[in-house]
């Protein structure tokens, strides 16, 4: 017999410690508690239907359940479930590095694998010091990230990061990294990009790599930012040797629109670290994917190997999904499918913008946000539409008063109609409740 919602919510409360997540508002806030997921759509243990408005934390691509990402995993179970890939190999590692490096943007043709958004970001920081330390120019030892960025949780990945309320605390324990000045407004962008270049230019044998979210930084509230500013931070990064990270976790296979946010400004980054959508978002699953020149600089010996790995290094039931998710974007023509929702996104999300209370709304391709007031990550009106969403059957969780939607690529017409009547509703409750 099945648990009762009664019982799951005891236990979880009891011992579950839940991410970003304040002890009263875990202790005393309803969580949806969800029996299972098929499409865009969440189910709670009643039966009770939610739209899976963030994708399952950006990374559900293809709707949940998707059957062939079932099958993949089925046959996978069958043969081989996991085994180390140091002196082993297997097929679906070996051709998903293939594949991959076959859609990825040009110059890329060797992928590190590990687990997760912020492993594949720590593999990118230390290959790219390791490189340099280990070819004459052991100078380059300085990062540069964006004000606002957002690369993962651990260490190195908080290091590279610039979201004061998730890192600050942690000041003391990261290595130093500088920070672009904060855009303020849209010119504040090219300021922003104006002082990267200038530092690049001033001290050339000093960098290591510029690291960036391409156009869309997630965390600090969906803001984006233009391509021709990503252009010029390849061209300042090539022209004093400085590798360019692009860090496409949340932005790759197909967010923005292309298969890669790099493309909006058609450049290759020297690095690329995908994960979320890489494995449609059902396994944990990362890669970080390096050029030629970058994997020969680690040519000449057991001492100069890229010393780093993970437990799950290549696991062969991630890697055959992300070969299935290849390949359906390919059959299901998914970018294509995406970018006519991509233009009713952002029709609707400049209706929106009309309401009283919306400050400002923004999409690109399929990600759509809109500021609801001041108060940044702590403010209270986007978690009133989140509420009141959840009442019309819509999961959709604020970054504080920044509302947004992340939905899955292939989610019909009629499916992202209803989703934005709900955010519609629940904009309009939370603004009028809020004065
Ligand atoms: C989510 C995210 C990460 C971290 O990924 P995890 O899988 O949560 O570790 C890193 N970079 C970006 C841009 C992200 O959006």
């Amino acid at each position: 017999m099945a648990l009762s919602r009664e019982d799951i919510l005891s236990a979880d409360r009891a011992h579950v410690w839940r991410p970003y997540t304040s002890s009263e508002d875990h202790e005393l806030r309803d969580p949806i508690v969800t029996a299972r997921a098929e499409g865009v759509f969440l189910y709670d243990v009643n039966g009770k239907r939610y739209f899976d408005g963030n994708g399952s934390w950006w990374c559900n691509n293809l709707g949940h359940g998707h059957p062939r990402i079932k099958a993949a995993i089925h046959e996978q179970v069958e043969t081989l479930m996991h085994c180390a890939m140091a002196d082993i190999t297997h097929e679906q590692a070996a051709l998903l590095a293939a594949e991959l490096t076959a859609t990825a943007p040009a110059g890329l043709s060797r992928v590190f694998y590990s687990d997760d958004g912020s492993t594949a970001v720590e593999v990118a920081v230390k290959m790219a010091f390791q490189y340099f330390a280990q070819n004459g120019q052991a100078s380059r030892r300085r990062f540069v990230s964006l004000a606002g960025a957002f690369h993962g949780d651990t260490i190195g990945a908080v290091s590279v990061g610039d979201v004061p309320e998730f890192h600050r605390l942690f000041g003391p324990l990261l290595f130093e990294v500088e920070k672009a000045p904060e855009p303020s407004e849209q010119a504040g962008w090219e300021q922003a990009v104006d002082a990267i270049e200038r530092r690049l230019l001033e001290h050339p044998s000093e960098y290591a790599a510029v690291i960036v979210e391409p156009l869309v930084q997630g965390a600090v509230g969906m803001r984006m930012w233009p391509a021709p500013l990503l252009r010029r931070l390849r061209e300042v990064t090539k022209q004093v040797g400085a590798l360019l990270i692009a860090d496409e976790v949340f932005t790759g296979f197909g967010r923005t629109g292309p298969m890669w946010a790099c493309e909006h400004a058609e450049i290759s980054p020297d690095i690329l670290c995908t994960a979320k959508g890489f494995s449609g978002g059902v396994l944990p699953f990362a890669a970080t994917l390096a050029t030629e020149s970058i994997f020969d600089g680690f040519r000449g010996g057991k001492t100069r190997a890229f010393m780093h790995g993970h437990t799950f290094y290549g696991n062969p039931m991630g890697a055959r999904v992300a070969r299935e998710v290849l390949a359906i974007y390919r059959d299901e023509g998914t970018l294509l499918h995406a970018r006519d929702r991509a233009d009713e996104l952002a029709v609707s999300m400049a209706e929106l913008a009309e309401l009283p209370g919306v400050h400002r709304t923004r999409s690109l391709g399929m990600v759509a946000a809109a500021d609801l007031g001041e108060g940044g990550y702590y403010g209270q009106v986007g978690w009133r539409v989140h509420e009141h969403a959840k009442s019309l059957g819509a999961y959709i969780r604020p970054l504080g008063n920044t509302v947004y939607l992340v939905p899955s690529l292939n989610i019909t017409a009629d499916e992202l109609a209803d989703l934005l009547q709900i955010l519609r509703r629940s904009v309009q409750a939370a603004v009028s409740g809020a004065s």
